[in-house]
């Protein structure tokens, strides 16, 4: 079986107590043959800033620019609040970004039945949803020029930020949503505002371009982002992949993700583009949520997101489709089975530990794997 190189960044806080219930999941598979995974670990946020003086060495950046895959758990801590900004435990994760060329989000948000009245919404609305949102990671507002704070002949102040987008930008993060849809229930719902900005027009047109070239296949819908904002809430289940710019993904995303519950359930992952030799994208797996540095070392922070951002590798990275719809299954099991760490837990429910929850997925997992 040809070697696949996976490249741990554990970071800070909770992030190597739910990095260490992935790693066993690994080593469970390499010992069953069923991948062969060749794993390295190195430093990124505050841990790299004490070690290195820099949020990432370079040296890091060099093996997960090599990398199959990079795993990462989580930076920050009260402990780096005053280093200098430019080596900020943050600059690690966005130095990543931008060299791997990460410019699609992906953020399911997938609320299991056993936490469904767990949703600030009615558990009949939320319940077995699974929507995957893809956001722009790149471009649009974010990053656009000019931007600036100018001050006027008369004394006031002038705040630009540019909204920003070319053809190409649209059409690649089109296709990641487009062939995601293929691999789930084959519709894409477009969010942009075409009704009152130039980059809405243009992404609008864009993404129908593609759909009915390239992906005739998919059905494809286009919603007002405010609009989305509003069956987000209302309905969501009727969609299955929202693709959209940066600043709108930025918000809708938060507000898929809290249908789902806690924080500690969230995964994620950022692709870049394929490359042109061997076809495989740059991508990087990491729970949305961070250090939670208020937890960190007792023991109760909750491993889910981290491994089900695994879950999202063996997936889109490896093409593991199988295992990883198992290893979804494993959560879901263990979930059902009422096992909960403190953050999904009700009044009074008994909880277990990081490693106690970590260990019960890999069990079920076993069991599921066979
Ligand atoms: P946070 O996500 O770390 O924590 C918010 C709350 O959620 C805390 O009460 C925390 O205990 C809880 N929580 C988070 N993940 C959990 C888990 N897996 N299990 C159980 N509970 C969990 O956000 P914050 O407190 O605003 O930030 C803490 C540090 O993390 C800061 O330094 C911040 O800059 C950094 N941060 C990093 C990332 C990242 O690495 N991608 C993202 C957000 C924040």
């Amino acid at each position: 079986m040809t070697e696949t190189k996976l490249f741990l960044l554990p970071g800070d806080g909770i992030g190597p107590e739910i990095m260490a219930e992935v790693e066993a999941i690994i080593a469970f598979l390499n010992a069953k043959g069923l991948t062969n995974f060749v794993t390295d670990r190195g430093l990124v946020g505050g841990c790299a800033y004490d070690a290195h003086g820099a949020a990432i060495s370079e040296a890091d950046m060099q093996k997960a620019l090599a990398a199959d895959a990079v795993l990462f758990g989580a930076v920050g801590g009260p402990k780096w609040d005053s280093v200098p900004y430019e080596v900020r435990p943050e600059a690690g994760l966005l130095r990543l970004r931008k060299d791997l060329g990460l410019f699609a989000n992906l953020r399911p948000a997938i609320c299991y039945p056993a936490l469904a009245d767990a949703s600030s919404l009615k558990a009949d609305l939320v319940e077995g949803l699974d929507i995957l949102i893809v956001r722009e990671l790149t471009g649009g507002v974010y990053f656009g020029e000019p931007k600036e704070i100018v001050t006027l002949e008369n004394g006031q102040k002038r705040a630009v930020d540019t909204q920003l987008y070319t053809t190409s930008e649209i059409e690649r993060i089109a296709r990641v949503a487009f062939d995601l849809a293929r691999t789930r229930n084959s519709r894409v719902a477009s969010a942009e505002k075409r009704n009152v900005m130039k980059s809405g027009v243009l992404w609008n047109q864009v993404v129908t371009r593609i759909g009915k070239d390239e992906f005739a296949d998919v059905k494809l819908e286009h919603v007002l982002a405010d609009n989305c904002a509003m069956q987000l809430v209302r309905r969501p289940k009727q969609y299955d992949v929202i693709v959209t710019d940066n600043l709108f993904g930025d918000i809708l995303s938060d507000v898929a993700a809290m249908l789902t519950g806690s924080l500690g359930m969230l995964p994620s992952a950022s692709l870049g583009a394929p490359d042109a030799a061997t076809g495989k994208r740059k991508a990087l797996y990491e729970p949305v949520h961070g250090s939670a540095p208020d937890i960190a070392g007792t023991g109760a922070a909750n491993p889910i997101a981290m491994i089900a951002s695994f879950g999202m590798a063996l997936r889109y990275s490896f093409g593991l489709v199988d295992l990883a719809t198992k290893l979804d299954q494993a959560i879901a099991g263990v979930l059902g089975k009422g096992l909960r760490t403190k953050d999904i837990a009700k009044a009074g429910e008994a909880t277990i530990t990081t490693k106690e929850m970590g260990a019960a997925i890999l069990a079920e997992f076993k069991t599921l794997v066979g």
